[in-house]
């Protein structure tokens, strides 16, 4: 067999419209990606649902998988034969140890090629309203990194020449450094009312920008909290970013919202939060498990109900496991609970008949309305409200139900939890996220009394009072984005 190739491609600062174009189709095209922690959020959802995935971050904040493991995963994952993308934020050779991993695959004689990122020394800073240089202010810009651990003796920096550097100083890393590095720039001569800045999560929705001057920026920036990633910029176009600063925080930023459904799924809602600026704690309580089963005979049927999109995947997959298609749904009436549902359907061409206006059972035992069917099937999660089996066969149709999954308890760290119960916003998706959760919590689940319980829909609120937890918030749209909706409304009314 021969080679692979390695692709050594640069994801950009974090705002996923900066990634390139070429890094897109070879994330699309690859049949390994070994990525990084900081690269954008969805960066991933275009991959092979067949790719292999390898994640070569940091382990909780804890240490870095070794660089030596990282190139010989690549050079194993190419000795394979695949094609495979090496994932990095922002540009691979800015500060991305690129360099290394291109020494190493030309030493095993592996075929590679180097996609150049937005690296986040222009990007962040553009999007802070700085340009790095500027006719009459700066005419030259470096980029230094200030590494993190100042306990670690490789720092080789004389920052003595960097103090004398005539252009803005772009540094990477060590925002923990601060002050260090402030002090050796001004014992080097830099003027201590030199402009300075900040940027956290630049390009980020939550992105924050910190102005002061170099003799206070340590202490501003360790005032507003400033943690990592976050780049420092010193210089007189520092200033500009005051004037020019443009880009405006999602309604979300600043604020935590924990997601408690299952992981799987959690990843719609907690992108479309974090696309709002909101800090996303996951504290899945559930898990989704499919059952094992016979694929149903649709063609027995006048009516098929779906009730969530798992119940479509699930259906689905028994009907594929048989060599079954579309067609299987020929003929039939479908009706699904709610838009998710519906575009689950659609996704495999398959046009809903009925969706109803509340997306609860109830709703749609309204929306089938004086529509009698013969045989209806209801394929759904095992356990599940019978409010529409019991509406149906009221109605005189001979009523099948279809348990294609079950949802089970996932256990929960005392961390998860903790961080939950302190979010601002804890949000539930159904009536057994709430159960599951309050019992991993060992029966008490004690939000903090500032923290706002926000319910996706009626059936989910009656569960959170019956486990003696208030609602704060219901949404008007039971779906996930009338939840995200839901929250956004109320963030801005007790802004
Ligand atoms: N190869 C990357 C840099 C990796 S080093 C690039 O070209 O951008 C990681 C450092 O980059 C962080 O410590 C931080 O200083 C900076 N950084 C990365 N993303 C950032 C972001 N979105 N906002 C601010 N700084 C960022």
């Amino acid at each position: 067999m021969s080679n692979g190739r390695v692709y050594l491609v640069g994801a950009g600062p974090g705002d996923s419209g900066l990634m390139t174009a070429r890094a897109l189709e070879l994330i699309a095209t690859a049949d390994a990606i070994v990525h990084d922690r900081l690269i954008p959020d969805g960066a991933l959802d275009g991959a092979r649902a067949d790719a292999e995935l390898h994640y070569a971050g940091k382990q909780g904040g804890g240490a870095s998988t070794a660089q030596t493991e990282i190139d010989e995963l690549l050079i194993s994952l190419a000795r394979r034969g695949l094609r495979v993308v090496r994932l990095k934020g922002g540009d691979p050779f800015v500060f991305g140890r690129g360099g290394e991993e291109a020494l190493a695959l030309r030493a095993a004689g592996i075929a590679y090629e180097v996609v150049p990122g937005v690296t986040a020394g222009v990007a962040a800073t553009a999007y802070a309203g700085i340009p790095v240089t500027h006719r009459g202010l700066a005419s030259a810009v470096a980029f230094v990194t200030a590494h993190e651990d100042p306990g670690k003796k490789n720092d080789a920096i004389d920052w003595g020449p960097l103090a004398r550097f005539p252009g803005t100083l772009v540094l990477y890393m060590g925002v923990r450094r601060l002050p260090d590095v402030a002090a050796e720039l001004l014992a080097g001569g830099r003027p201590s009312d030199e402009p300075a800045a900040v940027i956290e999560r630049g390009t980020l929705p939550d992105q924050r920008v910190v102005h002061a001057t170099l003799a206070t920026l340590a202490q501003r920036a360790a005032e507003a909290g400033i943690q990592p990633p976050a780049l420092t910029v010193i210089g007189a176009a520092a200033a500009l970013g005051e004037q020019l600063e443009w880009f405006a925080a999602g309604p979300l930023a600043g604020r935590t919202v924990a997601v408690t459904r299952a992981r799987a799924q959690a990843s719609e809602l907690a992108s479309a939060l974090r696309a709002l600026g909101a800090r996303v704690v996951e504290a899945p309580a559930i898990r989704v498990t499919p059952l094992s089963g016979a694929a149903p005979d649709l063609s027995a049927y006048d009516l098929l109900c779906l009730t969530s999109p798992n119940g479509v995947r699930f259906l689905w997959e028994r009907l594929r496991a048989v060599g079954a298609d579309a067609r299987a749904f020929a003929g039939l009436t479908v009706a699904a609970i709610g838009p998710g549902t519906a575009r689950a359907l659609a996704e495999l061409g398959i046009e809903a008949d009925v969706v109803p206006e509340r997306f609860v059972a109830e709703g749609l035992v309204e929306a089938l309305g004086e529509r009698r069917f013969a045989r209806a099937l209801v394929a759904r999660a095992s356990q599940a409200r019978d409010v529409l089996p019991d509406a149906l066969r009221r109605g005189g149709a001979e009523v099948d139900v279809l348990g294609l999954y079950e949802t089970v308890a996932e256990p929960l760290s005392p961390a998860a939890l903790a961080a939950a119960g302190n979010a601002d916003y804890v949000t539930f998706t159904s009536s057994s996220t709430v159960g599951f959760l309050i019992d991993a919590a060992g029966g008490e689940f004690a939000p903090a009394a500032s923290a706002r319980i926000v319910s996706i829909g009626p059936v989910t609120s009656g569960a959170l009072r019956e486990r003696g937890l208030r609602v704060d918030v219901e949404a008007a749209r039971h779906d996930i984005e009338g939840l995200v909706a839901a929250v956004v409304e109320d963030a801005a009314r007790r802004r």
